[in-house]
């Protein structure tokens, strides 16, 4: 379905239907509740909804999940934003003595949006995106992923695509939600590299030796760069945007020379001769690489406990889709313009059920609950694949901590 299908003018019409027949309530809450791990861990999260004409709500909380799901069903938020836990509910915010309202935990969550790329794609700009400008994301969840499990050796990272040009990630681990600001300032440092504003040609410094992190990212560009830079954009082409480049610290001549491939070898020989000629090391190749490719993080979302960030499975009001969880293993294979809207699947509720369905739907309705109808309704849908992943995502977390509750009384027993 071509995004033109979607129209924003349809989205009051379409979002009760969303948050009553399709939204996954159950694993959304069993994730938020982390197994009960402290008291009212649920109930002091913060929640704020966009409504209609951009009526913005902060400070939303809930008992529990029928509430959630009674208070969404009511409301039907345009856009729904997560926040932190706090010392006491956020719905009673102004109840609290001044001072002692405090955002406690908090996911570290990572945000990153195509336009911050705007100085190096030449396919799109501003909020546009294509398939071609897409590998610039496919590139950022690589490179940080990696060393958020095997540097920081965090295990529960959702990676989630935010619905329009960007994707966010969310660090669940117990560890990443117990950070200060300045513990997430010092992760959010250590993974940034390009640096400096519009008018910095040279963004990205290094030096001698270079950092096993920055060697482990190089290898995930390596992979991408050929196909994305020089053949996707075309970094190499033009005088424009050759001058962009060589801009970018080396003299060389290079124009007899057509094919992109060859002109990138071109310059990384003319780098590796000034490497041996001089004493100073040069990074030259690798620092275009790395400015054009490497991940530019929203530090600012990720240093703040209580900064608010858009929810998993919250629609993208403008272009309608949903923000699902991507899957690593597929990550090559994502499409962001196959990612379903919300007129998509309310549209696939109404298609007529085969005789298949049917016959499973009077089983499930000899077994009879509320929530086999909700989970029969998704899985109708084109949202049903993304809905299993997130599930299996909870159900790791719930893994991992029954594992470490075992753990615990394992060790009570033996003293
Ligand atoms: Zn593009």
């Amino acid at each position: 379905m071509p995004v033109s299908d979607y129209d924003p003018t349809s989205l009051p019409d379409l979002l009760p239907l969303y948050y009553r027949r399709l939204f996954p309530f159950s694993p959304y809450y069993r994730w938020l509740n982390y197994g009960g791990v402290t008291k009212n861990y649920f109930q002091n999260r913060e929640f704020s909804f966009t409504l209609r004409d951009d009526i913005y709500v902060r400070y939303q909380s809930f008992s529990n999940q029928s509430e959630l799901e009674k208070e969404m069903q009511k409301m039907n938020p345009y856009k729904i934003d997560i926040g932190a836990v706090y010392s006491h509910r956020p719905n009673q915010h102004n109840t609290v003595k001044s001072g002692s309202f405090q955002a406690l935990e908090k996911e570290l969550v990572f945000d990153i949006d195509m336009t911050d790329y705007d100085d190096v794609r030449s396919c799109c700009s501003a909020a546009d995106i294509c398939s071609k400008c897409w590998t610039l994301m496919t590139i950022a969840i690589r490179i940080l992923d990696r060393a958020l499990r095997e540097d920081f050796g965090f295990r529960h990272c959702l990676w989630v695509y935010s619905g329009r040009r960007g994707v966010h990630c969310w660090v669940c681990d117990p560890a990443a939600r117990k950070l200060s600001v300045a513990a997430r300032s010092a992760v959010a440092e250590y993974l940034s590299l390009v640096k400096g504003g519009e008018e910095t040609v040279k963004k990205v410094q290094l030096s001698d030796p270079i950092h096993p992190f920055i060697k482990e990212s190089l290898m995930v560009v390596e992979r991408y760069f050929s196909q994305y830079a020089l053949a996707g954009q075309d970094i190499l082409s033009n005088k424009e945007s050759v001058d962009k480049v060589l801009a970018l610290d080396l003299v060389a001549y290079f124009q007899s020379e057509k094919n992109p491939t060859k002109r990138w070898e071109r310059l990384k020989s003319l780098v590796h001769q000034k490497r041996t000629s001089s004493k100073k090391a040069t990074h030259a190749d690798k620092e275009i690489m790395l400015q054009y490719c490497y991940p530019r993080l929203d530090v600012n979302v990720s240093k703040g406990v209580n900064h608010l960030l858009k929810s998993p499975f919250s629609v993208h009001p403008k272009t309608g889709r949903i923000s699902v969880p991507i899957d690593l293993r597929e990550l090559d294979q994502f499409d962001p313009f196959q990612v379903p809207t919300i007129s998509l699947i309310c549209e696939e509720l109404d298609r007529p059920r085969s005789t298949e369905e049917e016959a499973e739907e009077t089983k499930e309705n000899e077994k009879d609950a509320g929530e086999k109808r909700k989970i029969r309704d998704y899985k109708r849908t084109s949202l049903a694949k993304y809905v299993k992943l997130f599930d299996s995502f909870v159900e790791g977390l719930e893994r991992s901590r029954k594992g470490e509750l075992l753990k615990k009384s394992d060790l009570q027993k033996e003293f």
